[in-house]
């Protein structure tokens, strides 16, 4: 909820659809529609694994190194992996140049993306090591955090690193009193209530829930629902993007 400035554009649209009304969101989606994402694994060669997550206009780089020997040494612990976490707006990535030193903000994200992600991996496996997870968004049109622990998963996947689950993140929001599934920046900007939702959906576990603004209870319950459902179509696509991934290594083994 960024409080927008300047006169409030229409963001929601009330149609009449074979006898139903519905809402429209600016953009033409529906209330329980997704962006359309795109996701690609392996896109960079010097990480042991990375990914390429976009959610619309949001465009999020995550790069994974490790497990790896953890320095300065009096970091590591004896008995499990620790993960470092940087989550990094790059000053390209909005309208006006982001100052490209770490805001509060973005160590406050890095601090709760890290934690969802060490509720994931299995640390224990790796001890004395650090595995270092760098997330830079590329461009940012709301939903940055959602789709960083998107992408850092898939990132951790490609690096071989043992998981529980995958993760998978969105924002819901209620936008002129409509609960809505990914909102974007000008639905967060004038938003009643944003709330960014993560989760390990074959655990069942809920690792990031953070929200901004109010929702009485009913409609909290409902954007949950709103949020695990959108969740299970990005896991999805989670899934595809690494078995494309598989599939193409596959095949360059066969042509060798
Ligand atoms: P999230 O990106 O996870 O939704 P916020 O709710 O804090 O996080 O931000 C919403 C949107 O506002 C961001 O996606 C981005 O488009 C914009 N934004 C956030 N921080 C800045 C900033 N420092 N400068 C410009 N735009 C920003």
């Amino acid at each position: 909820m960024g409080g927008g400035a300047g006169e409030k554009p229409v963001l929601i649209r009330w149609e009449e659809r074979d006898g139903q009304k519905v809402a429209v969101r600016h953009d033409g989606r529906l209330a329980a529609q997704l962006r359309p994402i795109r996701m690609e694994v392996g896109v960079l060669s010097n990480a042991d694994g990375s990914a390429l997550v976009e959610y619309g206009g949001t465009r999020v780089l995550a790069a994974v190194y490790g497990p790896r020997e953890a320095h300065p040494r009096h970091m590591a612990l004896p008995d499990r992996a620790v993960i470092r976490c940087r989550y990094h707006m790059a000053p390209f990535s909005t309208a006006e140049r982001k100052t490209p030193a770490p805001t509060r903000r973005e160590v406050e994200l890095s601090k709760v993306i890290r934690e969802a992600l060490e509720a994931v991996v299995l640390t224990e496996l790796f001890p004395r090591t650090a595995i270092d997870v760098y997330m830079e968004v590329l461009q940012s049109d709301g939903g940055t955090r959602t789709a960083a622990i998107t992408a850092a998963s898939l990132a951790l996947a490609d690096a071989g690193i043992a998981m529980r689950d995958l993760v998978a993140g969105v924002a819901v929001g209620k936008v002129d009193g409509v609960l809505v599934l990914d909102i974007d920046e000008i639905e967060d900007n004038y938003a009643e209530a944003d709330m960014p939702v993560a989760m390990a959906p074959n655990l069942g576990r809920v690792l990031l829930l953070q929200l901004n603004g109010v929702l009485a209870h009913d409609e909290f319950v409902q954007a949950m629902e709103l949020a695990r459902k959108g969740i299970q179509t990005i896991y999805k696509l989670q899934k595809e993007a690494l078995r494309r991934k598989y599939v193409e290594v596959v095949q360059e083994g066969d042509e060798q």
